[in-house]
């Protein structure tokens, strides 16, 4: 899809991430492909949400890129593994999608997100959007893993207003097995976003029997502490919700039985962010 050429209708907007989408830029050569990875002029999204109030502060529009480095067990969006998943869009067409959103945007004190997937397997065209959502006086939260971290200069991370990090495990081990990688270089990049003073909401989805053991959330949440520039911590249940997607991708999903945890075990968890003197919700 070329630069000039408009989405159809309604095919980037979704209600939900939650909607299986696959094959968005299946056609597209692969030379194509590294193209738009090398300049930022194009971008592989799942699609656009409207109207979020749980992805950063007040109410927001969601890119969600596709591409992930990473295959966690636990995956809401396994459909947003591969880039070419994603809808090609240009950064034309993303600003403009953006631009119909930001009057109201301002008057709910939200703004942009970009998640995923990990927005950081195509981080120039997501510096782009967030310098053409910045023209626009449009507020910018990055959701990451953090594992590609050191794709962004400090200047690059000037665009960004908040950071939204996800940290899944402490012990390394586990994260390997969880993931697929260790988690040493989300922690360097936590350190560095500390070292830039750059406002960071962690989040932290916990899994019953994978996340959950306190002494191992314990490790998580003096680190998270240790940084100094942490506003809130989101601690997240895990729900059923991915699951169809698993099935219908032919994937197998071994967290079939695994219940959402309790509420009493929710609130343990958020108490040992709290214990270390963080805001935990
Ligand atoms: S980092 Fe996010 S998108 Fe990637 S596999 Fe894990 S949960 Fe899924």
């Amino acid at each position: 899809m070329s630069e000039g050429q408009a989405i159809p209708e309604g095919q980037l907007e979704a209600a939900s991430p939650y909607e299986l989408r696959v094959d968005g830029a299946k056609h597209l050569p692969e030379t194509d492909v590294r193209a738009a990875l090398a300049s930022g002029d194009m971008g592989f999204l799942h699609s656009f949400t409207t109207g979020s109030a749980v992805d950063g502060p007040g109410i927001r529009v969601v890119a969600w890129t596709s591409g992930c480095m990473w295959r966690c067990q636990y995956c809401h969006n396994p459909d947003t593994w591969k880039m070419t998943n994603g809808i090609p869009v240009s950064i034309a067409q993303a600003t403009t999608q953006l631009r119909k959103y930001k009057r109201g945007l301002r008057i709910m004190s939200g703004g942009l997100t970009v998640s995923g997937g990990e927005p950081l397997m195509q981080h120039r065209f997501v510096l782009k959007l967030f310098a053409a959502a910045r023209q626009l006086g449009v507020h910018t939260a990055l959701d990451t893993n953090g594992f590609y971290g050191d794709r962004l200069t400090d200047a690059d991370l000037e665009t960004v207003d908040l950071v939204m990090l996800d940290l899944k495990t402490w012990d390394r081990e586990r994260h390997v097995a969880l993931v697929g990688t260790d988690n040493a270089p989300c922690h360097a990049f936590a350190r560095r976003l500390a070292q830039l003073r750059k406002t960071v909401w962690v989040r932290y989805v916990l899994v019953p029997g994978l996340t959950d053991d306190p002494d191992d959330v314990a490790r998580t949440a003096a680190f998270t502490a240790s940084l100094g520039n942490v506003a809130r911590v989101d601690v997240l249940p895990f729900h059923q919700m991915g699951r169809s997607k698993w099935e219908r991708l032919g994937l197998e999903y071994k967290l079939k039985d695994t219940q959402p945890p309790t509420v009493d075990a929710v609130e343990r968890t958020i108490g040992l962010f709290r214990r270390t003197g963080l805001e935990a919700c």
